[in-house]
């Protein structure tokens, strides 16, 4: 597979670079003309519902671990929440829109340091997995759930399930993954898997604690 994809900017992953974090609207481009838009080169139809969704990407050269596994990447919800008080999430906001101009429907932040050094189907693997957890909201029947009035995608942060796994291995393989041994050792036991996958991704890690 050969894919030309954005690198991170040398500002950010210079040796005596601050501490920062580098909106990447070149990666949010890049995602949609490889898995999003319909002729997409690597087209993904589970990711259908982010055409109409607005995504903001940062690269950052943070280092993030959490119980001994680096953290590569991590989709949040764009609106900022939590225990913040008013102040705090106004401050996060205007944070926000000063790197996206608005404040999008998710942001993903991705390790830049790790985007240097990985492959491409590991960088599409990474990828994936974060728009995997960006979904649409479905009804009690399991239909994708549209807003009444806008008539747009109802969207939510989806955790993992055995659809984004073998959506990512499937794609993928097991290599890109990170998944091989304990794919061979369990003969591809996908829940298994899954946890190899979930390790490096901060929104797995927030939900499995
Ligand atoms: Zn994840």
């Amino acid at each position: 597979m050969f894919i030309s994809r954005p690198l991170p900017p040398e500002s950010i992953i210079s040796l005596d670079a601050r501490i920062t974090f580098a909106p990447a609207p070149e990666l949010v481009e890049w995602a949609r003309t490889i898995f999003i838009d319909e002729d997409a080169k690597l087209f993904n139809p589970d990711h259908f519902h982010l055409n109409s969704a607005s995504i903001g990407v940062l690269w950052t050269n943070v280092a993030n671990a959490r119980k001994g596994h680096r953290i590569l990447g991590q989709c949040e919800e764009g609106k900022p929440s939590g225990m913040m008080g008013k102040w705090g999430k106004a401050r996060a906001e205007e944070q926000i829109i000063g790197w996206f101009g608005t404040v999008p429907n998710f942001i993903i932040t991705i390790d830049a340091l790790y985007a240097m050094e990985c492959s491409d189907a590991e960088f599409c693997a990474l990828i994936e997995h974060e728009l995997y957890h960006a979904a649409q909201e479905r009804d009690p029947f399991g239909a994708p759930k549209f807003s009444k009035s806008t008539g747009l995608p109802v969207f939510c942060m989806r955790g993992h399930d055995i659809e984004e796994f073998v959506g990512v291995v499937r794609r993928y393989g097991a290599d890109a993954t990170h998944v091989r041994a304990l794919v061979d050792a369990a003969n591809a036991g996908p829940e298994i898997a899954n946890v190899g996958i979930a390790q490096a991704c901060g929104t797995c890690q927030l939900r499995a604690a």
